[in-house]
């Protein structure tokens, strides 16, 4: 591996098919497999992580919004993509680069109705969306009358798939929630297909939904997390591998004198003599306040590293008086050997939050075989 000598985002593209091949060795074999992409791979890049997993043949992406979609089609992306909160100001673009809608109010269908039929799409695919209790976004049950109503009226488009979203399925204390959505989930489709008379792919797993509901994973499951290396459950997280490793070096060393402060506003003061290690990283490139003058811990030289003082724009301390290093030495900020989940922890947060606000100035470093 190449000698780090800035601060880096690794991804591993073989991670990243290990831990799809394993999420899909839970699945039965005909199940479809939605990868979902959002906000930059969940930090990583996104187009690299598609084209890996269009490669390995994964049936369907899924991103957030319209924007996201197309840069994956730009990237050479031509598998199926699922846009969960297309904004109606991007459906023409939605339906020029292909993508397909996640519809969830009749306001959102009648308004791609006629963005689809002023196109003069056939049949144009769309999912339908429904709430079943994470009460965010989604049709109800009682909606299906008028829905059907409506897109039977026309040609413009036609259902492909419905969907809906679990609020828990990583709690084992909800279960029984679960269980009610889902149940809630089967009565809808049950009804929607009598109603329509054809079949429609019929997605509600999440990550965790895969783990610990396999029996619900009907005709396809979406994955973000898993495929990043993170399963929400310690024994799944020994068969992922994180595919991000956040690196840097240290760019300077300090010995600080007791009864001295570190960085800003003085929230450091050493109760004995002290040395320190500055790193070219901070709350700009997604390591937030929240870690600095803690608990928080970075791995040097395979010795953790805590956190000292508040964490600066471009840049954090750290203290080094125990452990043998110099400057340009490589450090761990999270990733192999120091996972997202236990480092987001410290500052009371999850791997997703962490993994997403990786900031776009950081260089991507991609590794394969
Ligand atoms: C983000 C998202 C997912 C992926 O969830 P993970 O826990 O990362 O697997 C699936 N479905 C919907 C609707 C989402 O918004």
């Amino acid at each position: 591996m190449a000698k780090v000598t800035e601060t880096i985002l690794e991804i591993d593209l073989n991670a990243l098919e290990h831990n799809y091949r394993y999420l899909r060795s839970r699945l039965r074999p005909e199940t479809k497999f939605m990868a979902v992409v959002k906000a930059y791979g969940y930090g990583s890049d996104a187009q690299e992580i598609a084209l890996c997993l269009q490669h390995a043949q994964v049936d369907y992406f899924a991103v957030a919004y319209v924007n996201e979609g197309i840069s994956l089609r730009k990237a050479g992306i031509t598998t199926p993509i699922l846009v969960l909160h297309p904004q109606k100001v991007h459906f023409k673009k939605l339906i020029t680069h292909n993508l397909e809608p996640s519809i969830y109010s009749h306001t959102i269908l009648g308004q791609f109705i006629s963005m689809a039929e002023e196109m003069g799409t056939k049949e144009y695919p769309v999912h339908l969306k429904f709430n079943t209790g994470l009460n965010r976004l989604g049709f109800t049950y009682d909606d299906l009358m008028d829905i059907h109503e409506t897109i039977n009226a026309q040609k413009a488009i036609r259902v492909k798939a419905i969907l809906s979203h679990l609020a828990a399925t990583e709690d084992k204390n909800e279960t029984e929630f679960t269980q009610l959505q889902l149940s809630r989930f089967e009565a809808i489709y049950q009804k929607a297909e009598a109603m329509f008379n054809y079949k429609m792919i019929k997605h509600v797993l999440n990550t965790s939904g895969i783990i610990n509901y396999p029996y619900a994973q009907l005709d396809m499951v979406r994955s973000g997390i898993g495929l990043y290396g993170y399963g929400n459950d310690e024994t799944i997280d020994k068969a992922l591998i994180p595919v991000v490793t956040l690196k840097t070096i240290i760019a300077q060393k300090h010995i600080i004198p007791s009864g001295e402060s570190v960085g800003y506003n003085r929230k450091y003061i050493s109760s004995k003599p002290t040395v320190t290690a500055t790193l070219p990283l901070g709350h700009a490139d997604g390591i937030g306040r929240q870690y600095g003058q803690g608990n928080t811990k970075v791995s040097i030289n395979g010795q953790l590293a805590p956190i000292v003082g508040n964490v600066c724009m471009d840049m954090i301390m750290v203290d080094v008086t125990e452990i043998a290093c110099k400057e340009g030495d490589e450090v761990i900020i999270f990733g192999k050997d120091l996972p997202a989940t236990e480092f987001s922890k410290t500052a009371n947060t999850i791997s997703y939050e962490l993994l997403t606000g990786m900031s776009q100035r950081i260089p991507r470093i991609l590794l394969k075989n």
